[in-house]
């Protein structure tokens, strides 16, 4: 069977605030630059929300034909990392390390793929001194009575386009020098920061042309960006927050070194919210993914969550949410086993594949609307159950049927994990009807009920139809 023909790729710009068509300027590979997590703490459930939107684009655009070289940093020197690090009494490397595994760990409990390269902040130190150094003989920074260089701001001209900027909020020739700082002002914000003693005794400070010091935070994006990607990216992903200042500010460094567009398309998910309250590590009311592990909720069920609702409109993480989504997966999961047992099709099942794989491409094509996607694929699970339920004979409803279900799941990556038990369970079953089969064969009712009734005691529903009798988890 022909494959679907392949939708144009429209994707929301947050620096024109409009969809727009996408493709990659080679028409081959995708340059994506993602910011990854502050590894000073356990990354929590927003964090993985967005990593998860940025996994889902990755893979869409896989689908879409294209390849992706995506880099996703470390940010493994900032504020808060010195001051923890400074509380333990170990050096940054010491304090990120660990973190930095964990983050590996629980991005595979969720499934979520590889990108191409992983940098850690502190390994690109030389080419951030450059990028510094760039930007003084451009003339945009200066090195400031503190002993920190500063980007200044009135001397880009583009600054505040990405954000907005309203130019009378801008405080020409105000500086800050925190990592994070307040949205209302823009000021001159520190490329490389003169080092305290704190830092020295944390292991965060370097040699530089301006003496002892280190890096600002947004320096390190628009370093690592262009040493692994080259001037011009052509999309760059991170969460709402990020708008301002982080990514204005990358901007401003990028292109006020390079005098080239820093990147074609910038591409923001929405908050995770839980109790309509933002998720930040600072509320302590965190939930990470221990947290999921030890509830019992598998990656692919958080997978569903999050996939449930359109990455630019805020989700709200409830347990009902979570609930539905172990069942949704569950109906997945099943679904699976029954294809890949099958021994025949219809020609309805094939009608039913090719339709939803161009409803499934069509969805993410849009602006990457992962809850239509994946209304596809159920939809598709409900008409291919009810084709499977007829024991046709059509092999090639029931190759296509497989192959729609490949491509989605590839995309979706929505089977959970099988337990040992549930494998045991399903030898169990079967034993049970045919055991019920014999007693119905024996017109032995009471028996057969009896059977029905210990089935349900373990959660196992069953249903007779002409064709046989199927069963289903609870
Ligand atoms: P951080 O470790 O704070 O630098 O954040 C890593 C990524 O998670 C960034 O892209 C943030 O924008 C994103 N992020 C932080 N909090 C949330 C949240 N509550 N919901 C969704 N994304 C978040
Ligand atoms: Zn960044």
């Amino acid at each position: 069977m022909p494959d679907a023909p392949t939708p144009e790729f429209r994707l929301y710009n947050t620096m024109t605030r409009q969809v727009e068509p996408f493709a990659p300027t080679d028409g081959r590979m995708v340059r994506m630059y993602t910011c990854g997590p502050t590894v000073y703490n356990p990354a929590h459930l927003g964090n993985f929300r967005t990593f998860l939107f940025e996994d889902l684009f990755r893979r869409a655009l896989r689908l879409q034909g294209w390849s992706v070289h995506q880099v996703m940093n470390l940010t493994d020197v900032d504020d808060k990392i010195i001051k923890r690090a400074l509380e333990r009494g170990l050096t940054i490397q010491a304090l990120t390390d660990p973190v930095v595994e964990t983050f590996h760990a629980d991005r595979a409990y969720l499934r979520i793929e590889d990108a191409e390269d992983y940098p850690r902040a502190t390994a690109y130190i030389p080419e951030m001194i450059a990028l510094v150094e760039r930007l003084i003989a451009n003339g945009v920074a200066y090195l400031a009575d503190d002993g920190s260089v500063y980007f200044a701001i009135d001397k880009f001209d583009g600054y505040g386009r990405l954000s907005r900027l309203d130019r009378r909020e801008v405080r020409s020739g105000a500086r800050v020098a925190q990592d994070e700082y307040s949205k209302e002002n823009a000021q001159d914000f520190a490329l490389w920061k003169a080092a305290k003693e704190e830092d020295e005794r944390t292991g965060a400070a370097w040699d530089s042309p301006w003496g002892r010091g280190r890096p600002g935070w947004h320096l390190e994006c628009s370093a690592m960006a262009m040493a692994l990607l080259g001037e011009t990216l052509d999309v760059h992903c991170g969460g709402i927050d990020l708008v301002f200042p982080h990514h204005e500010d990358e901007i401003a460094q990028s292109e006020g070194a390079t005098g080239r567009e820093f990147s074609r398309f910038w591409c923001h998910g929405a908050f995770l919210l839980t109790d309509g309250q933002k998720m930040a590590k600072r509320l302590g009311n965190v939930s990470n993914v221990q947290g999921l592990r030890d509830e019992g909720v598998t990656g692919a069920a958080y997978r569903h969550v999050v996939f449930s609702t359109h990455y630019r409109k805020e989700l709200n993480l409830s347990a009902d949410a979570l609930e539905a989504s172990l069942s949704a997966v569950r109906r997945v999961g099943e679904f699976a086993q029954r294809l890949a047992a099958a021994t025949g099709g219809t020609p309805e099942l094939a009608a039913a594949a090719d339709e939803a794989e161009r409803e499934f491409r069509a969805a993410l094509a849009d602006d990457l609307n992962a809850p239509e996607a994946m209304a596809a694929l159920f939809v598709f699970i409900k008409r291919a159950n009810a084709e499977l339920d007829r024991h046709g004979s059509d092999a090639a409803g029931l190759a296509a049927a497989r192959r729609t279900f490949a491509l989605m799941d590839g995309v979706l990556d929505l089977v959970p994990e099988a337990a040992p038990e549930d494998a045991e369970l399903a030898r169990w079953v079967e034993e049970r009807l045919a055991a019920r089969r014999d007693a119905r064969a024996r017109r032995d009712f009471a028996a057969s009920d009896a059977i029905r009734d210990e089935l349900a005691a373990r959660g196992v529903e069953i249903k007779d139809t002409p064709q046989g009798t199927t069963w289903q988890r609870r």
